[in-house]
């Protein structure tokens, strides 16, 4: 690889050209165009083509076909680029740069799919991943990973294993509790559960750790979240006008502990019939854009009501990494603007966030 100085003094290459058309790319998750501090090195090949190379500051890796194009459109030139995910900040929690929290203010909204396939998601795009189910009242994590019936195992007999499915590092409070017991739970019990779970799991080094929350916003929840360092939390809600009421009481239960709402998904958004292709609004419609507008968050994601959907998690596998389905890149698109989001709000104060309509 070339250092930026030998590179940029290369006389057959003029970046400046390079620079500011990267600068100028826009999508959801590059909302601010590609900085130059991105870039590794730029070359040219016999052919005249350029050969880039990006590390990017958060997981993007997927969009980089999109930037080829954009980058041949502009320059008027065969463009390849390489991409590496090395995300520079100091780690927030032992190894684990981010720790992002998926919340739902009821249950039955989809919140643990949803977790499970950004996490997924975020793996394709490059990232260190990992999730944590701290769902006491349902996990459904060792499910959804074709885990069940999986034994934790301890390293020395001190830190907990963490299972390695997917390409995710996996841990559930489902394996270590049995479920009946959950009910009787009081907060500081369930949130105690939480930071051993956190703490005695042998992560290693972790881009994102995902942490699947129990639905609501009671006193476990709200203990859970003032326990764990969080970077930001997603909120997952249906279009239904109670789910989104519920979905409000989280915003404000994150707000009172400080932990920046990233944004709410809204999961069986619509449902496309199979014989037209026509959208239908079966909960209702733009019942999460009003909310979101009302608390000043984005909507990060509409996630159609599809039986793919379900069908995959029965049978423990992630849909987002299968890329023979559309509804994987629903989930990645939703993953590069959680990953660029949780950059942008260290780097940039206010930057407006572009939502696409997908
Ligand atoms: P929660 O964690 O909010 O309780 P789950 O993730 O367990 O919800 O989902 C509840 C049920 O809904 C599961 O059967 C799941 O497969 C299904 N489901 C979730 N999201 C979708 C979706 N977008 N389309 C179809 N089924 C979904």
């Amino acid at each position: 690889m070339f250092g930026l100085s030998k590179l940029f003094s290369s006389k057959s290459v003029q970046k400046q050209p390079i620079i500011a058309a990267l600068a100028a790319y826009r999508s959801a998750a590059f909302a601010v165009g590609i900085d130059e501090k991105f870039i590794d090195s730029i070359s040219e090949n016999d052919d005249k083509s350029l050969q880039i190379t990006l590390s990017l500051p958060f997981a993007a890796q997927s969009e980089m076909p999109l930037v080829e194009l954009h980058l041949s459109d502009a320059l008027n030139i065969a463009v390849s680029i390489k991409s590496k995910v090395d995300i520079k900040e100091p780690a927030k929690f032992k190894g684990i740069k981010h720790i992002v929290l998926i919340a739902s203010g009821k249950g039955g909204v989809g919140k643990s799919t949803t977790a499970v396939n950004l996490a997924g998601a975020l793996k394709a795009e490059g990232a260190k991943v990992g999730i944590l189910d701290a769902d006491i009242y349902g996990p459904s994590i060792p499910m959804l990973l074709g885990l069940v019936g999986a034994e934790p195992k301890t390293k020395d007999n001190k830190q907990l294993q963490p299972f390695y499915a997917n390409g995710i590092k996996a841990q559930s409070i489902g394996f270590l509790v049995p479920s009946d017991d959950a009910t009787v739970w009081r907060g500081p019990m369930a949130s105690g559960a939480l930071s051993q779970l956190l703490n005695e799991t042998d992560w290693g080094e972790l881009d994102y750790l995902i942490v699947d929350m129990p639905p609501g916003t009671g006193d476990i929840q709200l203990t859970m979240s003032q326990k764990v360092p969080a970077s930001g939390t997603v909120i997952v809600t249906t279009p239904q006008d109670l789910a989104l009421a519920d979905a409000q009481k989280g915003i404000a239960m994150f707000n009172k502990v400080n932990v920046p709402v990233l944004g709410l998904i809204e999961n069986m958004s619509h449902y496309i019939c199979s014989h037209c292709g026509e959208a239908n609004h079966v909960f209702g419609k733009e019942g999460a854009q009003k909310l979101a507008h009302k608390h000043g968050v984005p909507v990060l994601s509409h996630i159609p009501l599809a039986i793919d959907i379900r069908e995959y998690s029965e049978q423990g596998k992630l849909i987002a990494n299968d890329n023979n389905a559309a509804i994987s890149k629903t989930y990645s698109a939703a993953a590069r603007l959680i990953a660029s989001t949780l950059y942008y709000q260290q780097h940039h104060n206010s930057i407006e966030i572009v939502i696409s309509e997908d």
